[in-house]
């Protein structure tokens, strides 16, 4: 059962989800490499250059665009995000497990060019429920906020081609289920098939959340 090696792990969710929320919580203390991306909006008063991404000019990102420094690059709401190709290159040959949060474009870039890659989808209970994350968040304004809610039905219904899908309505049952997945990665247990959207309880899940978006 046990799947050594280290793994690329893709991370996707509608804005507001509560993908940072959980990862904090599962990843803290551990010894994955958590990628931090380049983009292109502006820093929130919450952003640490270097730490929570890479902020670039337009300019930067698309000399590096040109100069093949991506893994995978999209566009989302009007800026560019990108996955620097070194460090994760750097941390997989060192062994170490590798997470990318990013949205749904790059994830599919990054499973054409890496068919090892596992991808994981956290669906939210609802659009509207969304909204209320991303008002009770307030790191952005409303415009902001009603461009990013506006896209999230656009990206759940992209979650059927991820490995694996789970729902954050629960905080603590989500970070439950997060764990179970990433486990199941890394071969410290089973696979949690449970959470395939080839199983039918979850292909209900989606099909729900979509008919309320
Ligand atoms: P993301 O990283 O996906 O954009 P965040 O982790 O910043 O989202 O979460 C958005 C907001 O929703 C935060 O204010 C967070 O505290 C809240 N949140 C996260 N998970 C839940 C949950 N299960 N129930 C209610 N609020 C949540
Ligand atoms: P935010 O502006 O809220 O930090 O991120 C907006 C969206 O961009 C989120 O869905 C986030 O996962 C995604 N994102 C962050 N970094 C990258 C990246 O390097 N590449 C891609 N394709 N998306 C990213």
């Amino acid at each position: 059962m046990k799947n050594k090696g280290s793994k690329l792990i893709i991370v996707s969710a509608p804005s507001g989800c509560g993908k940072g929320t959980i990862m904090k919580a599962v990843f803290n203390d551990s010894d994955v490499f958590y990628s931090v991306s380049c983009t292109t909006r502006p820093p929130r008063p919450e952003d640490t250059d270097g730490v929570t991404y890479h902020f670039l000019t337009v300019e930067e990102f698309e000399e590096k665009i040109a100069e093949g420094e991506f893994l995978e690059y999209a566009k989302y709401s009007e800026n560019y995000y990108g996955t620097p190709k070194t460090p994760v290159e750097k941390n997989m040959a060192e062994g170490r497990d590798v997470i990318l949060e990013i949205e749904t474009q790059g994830a599919f870039q990054v499973k054409e060019l890496r068919p090892d890659a596992v991808s994981l989808f956290i669906l939210p209970p609802s659009v509207a429920e969304l909204d209320r994350r991303l008002h009770k968040r307030g790191t952005e304004d409303e415009k902001t906020i009603k461009k990013r809610v506006s896209q999230a039905a656009g990206e759940i219904a992209k979650a059927d081609r991820y490995d694996y899908v789970i729902m954050n309505d629960d905080l603590d049952a989500a970070i439950a289920d997060f764990r179970a997945v990433i486990d199941g990665i890394k071969g410290d247990t089973e696979p949690a098939v449970r959470f395939s959207p080839e199983n039918e309880e979850v292909k209900k899940m989606i099909e729900e959340v979509l008919k309320n978006a």
